[in-house]
């Protein structure tokens, strides 16, 4: 049986005294599963976020991290500043990482690497563009990514490895993945994983679908066999949704 997710990614929303407001409103509203669920504040807000989760069963995940240990990188954060205030899990590859903060296959290659070395879980995003998918390119793009990206790594390694397909074209568009292509994509992603390495590694792995979830598709989109959960963005922001996206699950 697979680790079931449910990770809200906050992005660049919710000052100090709002992610308090949030997590409190989350605490109270949040149904019982047996699912993991998690939250991803900003960078400034993960400690205090620790603190007011230690008594929860909700994880406080990062949003990204750089690939160095320490070092000249103005503005940057390693994994080892994560973990010093108890982050323990940390999304890679976000859509919006690839395309405004220009960061490529090669690029991923060396945090996935980083993540690893510092024993940190990772939540590996990766999905195709509309353009690719209209051009029919789609698993083209997806296993390349993969493969560019994280078939680098060895096989022990992918108990650390959750992956999160997003297609760019329904991130924050009201667009989502019909469950029928979120399964198609799901079940391509495991049988690339079973090839490059084995069909128990394949099986174990936990894919999440992230593409507005709402309240309103979680439902369906989690039935499909392939799909372990979600990364969810605008939902998460609302308690009552992403209450109702983890009770979805
Ligand atoms: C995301 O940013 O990972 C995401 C899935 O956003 P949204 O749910 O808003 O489409």
């Amino acid at each position: 049986m697979r680790t079931k997710i449910v990770a809200g990614n906050w992005k660049m929303n919710k000052n100090s005294s709002e992610t308090t407001e949030l997590l409190n409103q989350l605490q109270s509203k949040m149904p019982k599963t047996s699912a993991e669920v998690m939250v991803a504040p900003t960078f400034v807000n993960l400690a205090q976020a620790v603190t007011q989760l230690a008594a929860s069963s909700i994880e406080v995940v990062a949003q990204n991290m750089h690939f160095a240990e320490n070092g000249a990188y103005t503005g940057e954060i390693s994994a080892n500043m994560l973990q010093s205030v108890g982050i323990k899990t940390v999304i890679l590859g976000h859509s919006e990482r690839r395309a405004y903060f220009g960061e490529d296959d090669a690029l991923l290659a060396k945090k996935v690497d980083a993540a690893l070395k510092a024993g940190i879980r990772m939540i590996f995003c990766f999905g195709e563009e509309l353009q690719d998918r209209k051009s029919g390119n789609h698993f083209k793009v997806v296993e390349a990514q993969l493969k560019n990206g994280l078939f680098h790594v060895g096989k022990a390694h992918w108990q650390h490895i959750v992956l999160a397909y997003e297609p760019v074209w329904a991130i924050g568009t009201g667009e989502t993945a019909s469950p029928e292509q979120a399964q198609e994509m799901h079940a391509f992603i495991r049988k690339t994983i079973a090839t490059a390495y084995d069909e128990t590694t394949a099986q174990m792995v936990t894919i999440l679908y992230g593409g507005s979830v709402k309240p309103g598709n979680a439902n369906e989109i989690f039935s499909k066999p392939d799909v372990d959960g979600g990364l969810i963005g605008g939902a998460s922001l609302v308690a009552e949704d992403f209450a109702a996206i983890v009770a979805a699950i």
